[in-house]
């Protein structure tokens, strides 16, 4: 049996870049809309045809980007119509919009809403304007807050907030007041990532210079502690390393890339993921990804996007499972990895496994493999160990 299917869509448009993002988008005040949204109608046929024998209905539906709240409302309906008329959904579809405060508008909501978005993504990053001047938002502090407001006035019943901390001369007293205003708002998901230096960012250039000092290590593990306490307290379980979520709402579309599940990827930059299985029950893992740049100039007369197409070695798809599934505070299936690799990592490697728990790194249980509350901040170098 193939895993569930998932669908993202990349939607590369920003009103001004982040100095620490380095996701693909481009700055276009202007976004060329009508020629988009048909690239996507076009390459969302390519990849029903493509998989025209693939009987599964889509589990969740992602537009991420960039800024996908910058599209009109109308536009985010007729990509919904052109995918509900190429395939069915899964009963409990989860459909996630990532969206901007500056670009939330009360009418967008209310769009969003009627043609089928369910859960809403905000982008809101600090509750305080000073940190929000330092990251470059495009929002205020004033827009945040009405952009949750209004949310939740329109009619969302599950709101995720994306929040940055540790940010250079942050104080965790600072942090946890922005943290128990986040709280306040009651939104049934947190995602809380710590600041990070991507390579080719402004930031990255700047950090170079010295101009930017990180928090070390240890205050970072402060920060990171103090979030999980206070979240926890305040009924937020952390089911991955940087995200939380009230009992049941659990992002379904992030946690299918944790569970290994498949996803297709449409837009410029996006990644897909699908499972082969032939006659003999052996699995090999798809991996696709598409142009970043040109997207529309680019694309091929079947609709197709592609760069790139890569069979995975069974290696290479048990490191993604365990990269994805180590993130997991349940942890990875084992029997998943199995399938992947042909053989269960616990019984490959038994004196790694039991090194790292004796350090009180790993559990080990009959079904799964989980990193430790102790061993959070070490994943990195588990999963490393444990790559073979
Ligand atoms: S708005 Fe989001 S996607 Fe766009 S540059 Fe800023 S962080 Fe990156």
């Amino acid at each position: 049996m193939p895993p569930p299917l998932a669908l993202y869509i990349h939607v590369p448009y920003c009103v001004h870049k982040c100095p620490y993002c380095d996701f693909h988008s481009t700055v276009q005040q202007t976004v060329p809309e009508v020629a988009y949204i048909a690239a996507v109608k076009r390459e969302l046929l390519f990849w029903r045809q493509r998989l025209k024998d693939d009987k599964r209905h889509l589990h969740s539906i992602f537009f991420g980007g960039g800024t996908p709240s910058l599209l009109k409302g109308e536009s985010v309906g007729q990509l919904l119509k052109q995918i509900t008329t190429l395939w069915q959904l899964s009963p409990q579809c989860e459909v996630t919009l990532e969206s901007n405060p500056e670009s939330c508008s009360p009418a967008k909501i209310a769009q969003w809403l009627n043609h089928g978005v369910n859960r809403l993504s905000l982008g809101i990053q600090a509750f305080n304007q000073e940190r929000l001047t330092y990251l470059e938002r495009p929002h205020s502090l004033e827009d945040a807050r009405k952009a949750i407001q209004n949310s939740r006035r329109g009619g969302f019943t599950n709101i995720n907030l994306d929040l940055i901390f540790a940010t250079p001369s942050q104080t965790i007293n600072g942090w946890m007041e922005e943290l128990d205003e986040a709280m306040d708002w009651q939104p049934e998901h947190l995602s809380c990532y710590s600041l990070s230096i991507e390579k080719n960012t402004p930031f990255a250039k700047l950090y170079k210079q010295g101009k930017i000092q990180l928090l070390d290590e240890d205050r970072e593990l402060e920060f990171f502690t103090s979030t999980e306490k206070s979240l926890a307290a305040g009924g937020w379980q952390g089911y991955e390393i940087s995200n939380f979520a009230q009992p049941g709402r659990s992002c379904q579309h992030n946690l299918n890339y944790w569970q290994s599940g498949d996803y297709i990827g449409v837009g410029p930059s996006a990644h897909g993921r699908l499972t082969k299985i032939d006659n003999n029950s052996n699995i090999k893992i798809l991996r696709t990804i598409n142009r970043t740049s040109d997207y529309i100039e680019s694309q091929r007369e079947d609709g197709s996007c592609l760069l790139n197409e890569h069979l995975c070695t069974s290696q290479e798809s048990g490191i993604d499972c365990l990269l994805m599934g180590l993130r997991l505070t349940d942890g990875m299936n084992r029997e998943s990895y199995k399938k992947l690799r042909g053989y269960d990592l616990v019984a490959q490697q038994p004196e790694k496994i039991a090194e790292l728990q004796k350090s009180g790194l790993l559990k080990v249980s009959r079904k799964k493999i989980a990193i430790t509350k102790k061993g959070k901040l070490l994943t990195d170098s588990i999963i490393e160990k444990l790559i073979d």
